[in-house]
Parts: C-alpha cells; sequence; structure tokens
C-alpha cells in the first residue's frame, strides 16, 4: 500500500517480485492516482496514462494494482479515505503489508502510512466494513519500506532497517517493472532533472546492497506494536538479512 503509482516499484518491488516467486499472490495498491505527475497533459489525461503503467507494472510479476483515486499533494487521513483502504483490505484480506515509513519526503507518503496502519489494525475488525469478513482475516504482518533516498527527512540520518532483503537476482526485473512507468521517466527528467529514474533506484539498491552485503538489496523496518505479529515473516521466508550479520552495525 504505497501513496502513488511508482512508489513500490521503486521502495519493494524487489521483494515483491521474489514473494511473487515463492508463490504469493502480490497486490500493489495506491492512495493516489498520479494526477499531478506531467507537466503538461491534463489531471485526467495523466491519470489515465498512470493507472495503465500501474497495471502494467503489476501484471509483470503476476500483480493486480489497485488505485484508491485520491489526487496526488491530497492524500489526508480521513474518514473518506480510511474507510477507501479499509475496504480494500477487507477485499483484498492481505497476510503481509508494505507501506511507507511513518517519516517520508512528502506528506502524501507519510498519510499514506496512517491509512495503511490504520487498515491493517482495522480491516478484521467485524463491523468496520459493511463488506464482508472473509476467512483467515487477521491483523497481518506490516513492514516499513524505505523512506526517498533512505533518509529521515526530519534528521537527515539513515534510517536503520529491522531486515534487508536481497534483490540482486531481481534487479533487472525491478528495472523492467519501473520502466513501465514510462511517463514518470519523462516528467522526473523535465521536473527534478533527474535523467536516471531507473539509475537512481539501482543506486539506492546497491547502497543497501553494501549494507546487506550483496550486490543490491530493500530495506525494511518491521512494525512490532501491539497487536501485530512479532516474528520477522520476510525474512524467515527471503532469508534477510540482519545489518548484525554483515558487521556494519553492533
Ligand atoms: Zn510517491
Amino acid at each position: 500500500m504505497m501513496a502513488h503509482p511508482d512508489d513500490a516499484e521503486i521502495f519493494c518491488g524487489g521483494t515483491l517480485i521474489r514473494l511473487a516467486e515463492l508463490g504469493w499472490q502480490v497486490h500493489l495498491a495506491t492512495a493516489a492516482r498520479g494526477d499531478c505527475g506531467s507537466m503538461d497533459l491534463s489531471r485526467e489525461e495523466i491519470a489515465r496514462i498512470r493507472y495503465d503503467e500501474g497495471v502494467a507494472a503489476a501484471k509483470s510479476i503476476g500483480g493486480t494494482y489497485h488505485c484508491l483515486g485520491l489526487s496526488d499533494l491530497n492524500v489526508i487521513f480521513d474518514a473518506n479515505s480510511n474507510r477507501l483502504v479499509i475496504d480494500l483490505f477487507r477485499q483484498v484480506n492481505p497476510s503481509l503489508v508494505i507501506t511507507h515509513p511513518r517519516n517520508d519526503y512528502m506528506l502524501d507518503h507519510e498519510q499514506t502510512h496512517l491509512l495503511a496502519r490504520s487498515a491493517c489494525f482495522a480491516y478484521s475488525v467485524p463491523n468496520a466494513s459493511e463488506l464482508p469478513l472473509l476467512a483467515g482475516a487477521v491483523t497481518p504482518y506490516l513492514y516499513y519500506a524505505d523512506p526517498l533516498e533512505g533518509c529521515d527527512p526530519y534528521t537527515g540520518q539513515w534510517v536503520e532497517p529491522s531486515v534487508l532483503i536481497d534483490i540482486s537476482q531481481q534487479i533487472q526485473a525491478k528495472s523492467d517493472m519501473l520502466a513501465c512507468h514510462a511517463s514518470q521517466r519523462e516528467w522526473l527528467r523535465e521536473h527534478h532533472g533527474m535523467d536516471h529514474y531507473i539509475h537512481s533506484m539501482q543506486h539506492h539498491g546497491q547502497i543497501r546492497g553494501k549494507l546487506a552485503g550483496c550486490a543490491y538489496a530493500e530495506a525494511f523496518v518491521q512494525h512490532r506494536g501491539h497487536p501485530y505479529p512479532q516474528d520477522d515473516l520476510l525474512s524467515e521466508l527471503l532469508g534477510g538479512i540482519h545489518t548484525t550479520d554483515t558487521g556494519e552495525k553492533a
């Protein structure tokens, strides 16, 4: 559950690919529809294009894309958006959720964090939604992906992951997945002067890979609060690496 089309691909695409390889059913959901991601197209035009890109990216790993239809720069944790996410979770019945960290470079990400966290807690509560409660609905495992560039925006410090996932074998598939978002490669080049949409993602993967002792990695922090599962399922499934394993950190 991420804010914008392409966020999941950037922050946790390699891990999603690995889960799909294990036979997991992968759902990519975004709160916003990406309607500010263009310098020249109208909001409706770019949102349509980005929806198609999200579908294509999800399909490339055998997954499903869901868009809640909120507007870019206007993702707000309120009763309406809370209900939308709880209803989505009610239908998907997630057992493991990845979302943005509490602190990130833009507020759409932080508000999506709140929405995902709220829905994780609420969706298995019978009266939280009008939709039927599916069998097996429980509080899912919850993980936070890296903030943009891996740094907490308030402190400028690197986020210390609770687990690192080796995605060296998946980096090409992750790059192909991100390349489905062709409109953003162009827009970022014009707006931010970033000519390396995919290279930036790969570069960050290398930085996290160095910490993990492999070529490319993705970093996560597991939510450990009550009543979330405490065991590290992602690590158990994918052979997670901990910074204590690499000697980088005590
Ligand atoms: Zn985003």
